[in-house]
């Protein structure tokens, strides 16, 4: 079974754990702190705050960017269910921007009309690891005061114009995962980058209790924070796969190469472009077939060869918890066609070109029949 992703982990990985394992600190430690400095130093940012998934640093940015009830937040609906579940968290309302119909990122030339009084954040989603308009989306936010908060778990590694995802140039904070599936992985794990000194206080005090050290050494919790670490054991492995970062990207690229160069001649299929001035982090290669009843015979004809693929993503509104919560009657066309025409195929630094070719050959397949 070929999956449409997974984790890579060589010796060294497994050396770098087995150290902390065999060391006398396990939970967060000196560990941590190394995997945060050399993770901003790699994006170009001040901060950096490991913790525990990505879905509790979405949780945490949200949480000091001080989101919370009756706020509204303008988002994508073409993501992860977390993205949006931690807004719900803290009380705040999702409103879900439609997508660009090249990228299938957030549209921002349709974010200003969403814009309400209540409106206080946007959180962008690079989608498949593409970056999204963030000078556009900057430019709104500051005309409106607001923040912005990249969901960034797709795009470790990414570029967008001179900068790396996660400088924070053009946002005030950022958000990646180290799920197995990502760039890189701690097996789980997380964090928030800024080059806000006040966000990362805030942020590292809310990662363990709301605790904190004062001038006479004794702890005092002076807000309501929550166990979101990292260990050093996760640290470590973070460390080390930072190594190959650059290596899993071009090795990414490659393989998007190769099915461009494969799939070309499908015309029935639409294969995924890079936007000019960006260097995406290739987390996802997507086709998009001509319909909805097309796309389920391709996955049925993969899945029979062994082939895993994915649907990435059903528009978060349409789940049933946000039917049911208020969100029955939103319609954002672009994302909806594109969830009912998008498959994934697998794509991670492991995969080597005779699968990719083989891939495409049931595809080509699929079509001349
Ligand atoms: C993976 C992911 C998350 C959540 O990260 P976890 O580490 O699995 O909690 C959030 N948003 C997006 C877009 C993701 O892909």
């Amino acid at each position: 079974m070929i999956p449409y992703g997974h984790q890579y982990i060589d010796k060294n990985d497994i050396n770098e754990v087995v150290k902390v394992l065999c060391s006398d600190w396990l939970t967060q430690g000196p560990k941590v702190l190394e995997f945060e400095k050399k993770l901003a130093r790699y994006c170009g940012s001040k901060y950096a705050v490991a913790v525990s998934n990505g879905t509790s640093a979405l949780h945490l940015a949200y949480l000091v960017a001080g989101l919370s009830k009756g706020d509204e937040v303008i988002t994508t609906p073409n993501t992860f269910v977390a993205t949006t579940n931690m807004m719900l968290a803290v009380g705040a309302k999702p409103v879900f921007c439609d997508i660009r119909s090249d990228t299938y990122n957030i549209d921002e030339s349709k974010i200003e009309k969403l814009i309400t009084k209540k409106t206080k954040a946007i959180v962008p989603v690079h989608f498949a690891g593409h970056a999204c308009e963030m000078f556009k989306i900057q430019t709104i936010a500051k005309r409106n005061k607001l923040i912005v908060i990249e969901d960034a778990c797709h795009a470790l590694g990414a570029r967008y114009k001179t900068s790396k995802i996660g400088s924070c140039k053009y946002s005030d904070m950022a958000v990646f995962s180290f799920h197995p599936v990502k760039s890189i992985t701690t097996a789980e794990g997380g964090a928030i980058l800024t080059n806000n000194k006040k966000y990362y206080d805030g942020l590292i005090s809310l990662r363990s209790h709301g605790i904190y050290k004062d001038e006479k050494g004794s702890n005092v919790m002076t807000e309501l924070g929550y166990n979101y670490r990292m260990t050093d054991i996760q640290a470590s492995l973070g460390i080390s796969q930072l190594k190959k970062l650059n290596y899993f990207i071009r090795t990414r690229r490659k393989l998007a190469k190769e099915y461009k160069k494969q799939l070309s001649s499908v015309s029935e299929i639409i294969l995924p472009n890079e936007t000019i001035g960006s260097s995406s982090a290739w987390h996802l290669f997507i086709i998009r077939t001509r319909n909805k009843k097309e796309r389920s015979a391709l996955l049925q004809i993969l899945r029979n060869h062994g082939i895993g693929t994915q649907i990435h993503y059903p528009t978060v509104y349409s789940h049933p918890y946000y039917k049911e919560h208020g969100y029955a009657k939103v319609r954002c066309k672009i994302s909806e066609a594109y969830s009912d025409t998008c498959l994934i195929l697998p794509l991670y630094p492991a995969l080597i070109n005779k699968e990719v070719k083989s891939i495409c050959d049931k595809i080509k397949r699929f079509y001349v029949k």
